[in-house]
């Protein structure tokens, strides 16, 4: 069963710093994306479980960063959702330093998960994140979550417009995902399962 790996998923800690993580070690993934846009569902779904990432109705309350363990030396990353007006530009300015530091320094880091809704793809900070990843040669995973808010046709033509956009970062890949509908998890499952190194019979 794909989905088994993923079950496992257990919270660690919040920190307020990326300096605060855990020692450069074993596998990371990275979650990142707009508050909205729909993380901490997807991260319930992918993981099976209902309320490992809260999901808040208070976008940019307090940042935190959450950490999950997959198995041994194996987590994710739960990076604040980002693009919040009401954040000081100061703030912005210095928790982008940070985030662009942590993707080109962090070692265990093997590839980023950026969540979009699929209505709203690719804004100025999205656009960013691609291109710190890239620069920094770390995998992304485009989740375009809340496909069930298109047509089926709508979600297809907008994940070819993102593809074709997104052609410039050799290193990106694109999926439509619905929690809603539970579409889209098993491709999503396996791109995890490749960066984590796991096999499953
Ligand atoms: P986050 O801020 O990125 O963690 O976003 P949330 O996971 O809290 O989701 C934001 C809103 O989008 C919530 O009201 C969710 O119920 C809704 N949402 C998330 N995923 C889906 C989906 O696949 N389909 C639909 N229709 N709504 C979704």
């Amino acid at each position: 069963m794909v989905t088994q790996a993923f079950r496992q998923a257990r919270f660690i800690t919040s920190s307020a710093k990326l300096s605060q993580l855990p020692p450069d070690t074993g596998i990371e993934v990275a979650f990142a994306g707009r508050s909205n846009a729909g993380k901490s569902t997807a991260l319930n779904t992918i993981t099976d479980q209902r309320k490992l990432a809260h999901t808040s109705k208070t976008p940019g309350r307090t940042q935190l960063i959450n950490l999950f363990a997959i198995a041994q030396d194996k987590h994710f990353v739960d990076l604040p959702g980002y693009g919040y007006a009401k954040v000081a530009i100061t703030i912005k300015e210095r928790w982008q330093k940070t985030l662009a530091k942590y993707l080109e320094t962090r070692q265990c880091l093997r590839g980023m998960v950026l969540v979009m809704d699929i209505r709203h793809p690719l804004k100025e900070m999205d656009i960013m994140m691609l291109a710190w990843a890239d620069a920094a040669g770390l995998p992304v995973h485009i989740l375009l979550t809340k496909s069930d808010k298109l047509s089926k046709s709508q979600a297809m033509q907008t994940m070819l417009q993102v593809k074709k956009s997104v052609n410039v970062y050799p290193n990106t890949t694109v999926q439509c995902f619905s929690s809603l509908k539970r579409e889209g998890i098993d491709t999503i499952h396996q791109v995890l399962l490749d960066w984590f190194d796991i096999t499953e019979e």
